[in-house]
């Protein structure tokens, strides 16, 4: 009986000591999403305006009353006001709420996914990418302060995580913009109108930082197809979808070069086994 007790014993030690090291890795990023995911709220509800992103006091939009930081609480103070303003009563909607709990649950995939000298990286990716995707989503814009940084961090990433690889990464970079960015005048050169923005240009340039060469033709075949079925789905859906309805490309690329960067071995696997 003693034996028992003593080998239960271990063996919790054991979970703990198991335990503890990856959840000092994981528990940061997660802990701290949803604070994240409150100022991605603000850059979503800003950018698209130009209007400042920091240094500019919260208000609420109904009553202009100066938000307060007990108002400002992730997650919490949403449940505590019952999704009200405290000032005025009125309905604040879902979207802090929403855009919280997304980060949240970018954090919680990348940490269920990649290693931790990766976690970090994965976060801000996901991040970004979620952030470019709703504003694209909205208001068909991509804006360069989001998608630039992108780039330059994709290629900082590659260097401390895997420095050989850089010069691949650099390339697929530029491949990536360059490839989007001649649809776009070759289709503005035919039809005299844009058919596709320079903003996902820029986005397929950033993926391409991320994932490398190898991956960078799935990332627009994925993207691609998503972006076909979505359309054959709204019109299926009695939507009216013409070869001129503007259909945001970023969400598209956003989740291929997010999968691409999570998943991207296997393909890389499959072409080894498969070359
Ligand atoms: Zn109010």
């Amino acid at each position: 009986m003693r034996d028992a007790a003593r080998r239960g014993l271990s063996q919790l030690v054991d979970a703990l000591t198991n335990f503890l090291p990856a959840a000092l890795s994981w528990l940061p990023p997660v802990l701290l999403a949803p604070v994240i995911g409150s100022f991605l709220g603000v850059l979503v509800l800003r950018l698209p305006k130009g209007r400042p992103v920091v240094l500019a006091r919260s208000v609420c939009d109904h009553c202009g009353h100066r938000l307060g930081s007990r108002d400002l609480i992730p997650l919490l103070s949403f449940a505590l006001l019952r999704g009200r303003c405290r000032y005025c009563g009125t309905a604040i909607g879902s979207f802090p709420l929403t855009i919280e709990l997304a980060a949240l649950g970018v954090a919680a995939w990348a940490a269920c996914t990649v290693s931790s000298s990766e976690l970090w990286w994965t976060c801000v990716l996901g991040w970004i990418l979620l952030t470019a995707a709703w504003i694209d989503l909205h208001t068909l814009i991509l804006p360069d302060v989001l998608t630039l940084p992108l780039m330059l961090i994709g290629l900082i990433a590659t260097a401390a995580t895997n420095p050989d690889a850089l010069l691949d990464h650099a390339l697929a970079a530029a491949l990536g913009y360059l490839s989007l960015a001649a649809v776009a005048w070759i289709y503005r050169a035919l039809r005299g109108r844009d058919g596709l923005g320079m903003g996902d240009a820029k986005l397929l340039g950033a993926i391409g930082a991320w994932i490398g060469l190898s991956e960078l033709p799935f990332a627009l075949l994925i993207a691609a197809c998503a972006g076909l079925a979505a359309a054959g789905a709204a019109a299926l859906a009695g939507k009216r979808v013409t070869p001129v309805t503007a259909i945001p490309f970023g969400p598209f690329l956003a989740v291929s070069g997010w999968l691409l960067w999570l998943y991207g071995d296997w393909i890389n696997d499959w072409l080894i086994r498969s070359g």
